[in-house]
């Protein structure tokens, strides 16, 4: 099949898979934004050479978030693809902080292309605070979470300098807004 008929088929699975969540800010965009943003990015940092890999970014937290199976993933998507978005999935059996201390302690032993989800997703997710951040999460909610994101992404480093810029500038950002916030 051709990659781009592949990418699209992605995209359209995302929007059925996800088509009931919403993201945690204020504005409640469709969920499927966030998953284009990650995709969007991934494509640019690989000049639009890798199409599994914004295939993998269109479907990065469907198996964590909406209980679609690996199996499913790899039978409509092939099992390359299934083995990413699975190496950027939580086991949400586990604890929410064992969760996120889990997510700094193993990221440097995943594949490339898993690190550069993780880092287009952590952007999108900074770039989320500043432009419509959640409205319970507290000023400190917001500063912990950015420190959080900055350790996840410490050691995923060396994989896309482009990428990396985009992070620590949404970080930059995110900080700076948050402190706008509290004055
Ligand atoms: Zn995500």
């Amino acid at each position: 099949m051709n990659d781009l008929v592949r990418v699209m088929k992605a995209a359209d699975a995302a929007a059925c898979w996800h088509v009931d969540q919403r993201r945690k800010g204020a504005a409640q965009e469709p969920y499927l934004n966030h998953l284009l943003e990650v995709a969007s990015l991934v494509a640019e940092a690989t000049g639009g050479r890798e199409p599994d890999l914004v295939i993998a970014a269109l479907l990065h937290d469907a198996v964590e978030d909406v209980g679609v199976t690996e199996e499913q993933v790899a039978q409509q998507f092939g099992a390359r693809i299934a083995g990413i978005v699975m190496e950027v999935t939580d086991d949400k059996s586990l604890p929410k902080a064992e969760r996120k201390l889990r997510q700094v302690a193993s990221t440097s032993h995943k594949s490339r292309e898993a690190k550069m989800i993780k880092l287009a997703d952590k952007t999108s997710n900074l770039r989320t605070i500043s432009a419509s951040p959640a409205p319970d999460w507290s000023v400190q909610r917001r500063l912990d979470y950015v420190q959080w994101a900055r350790e996840v992404v410490a050691q995923g480093r060396g994989v896309s300098p482009w990428l990396e810029a985009q992070f620590d500038a949404a970080a930059e950002r995110a900080i700076a807004s948050v402190s706008d916030h509290a004055v």
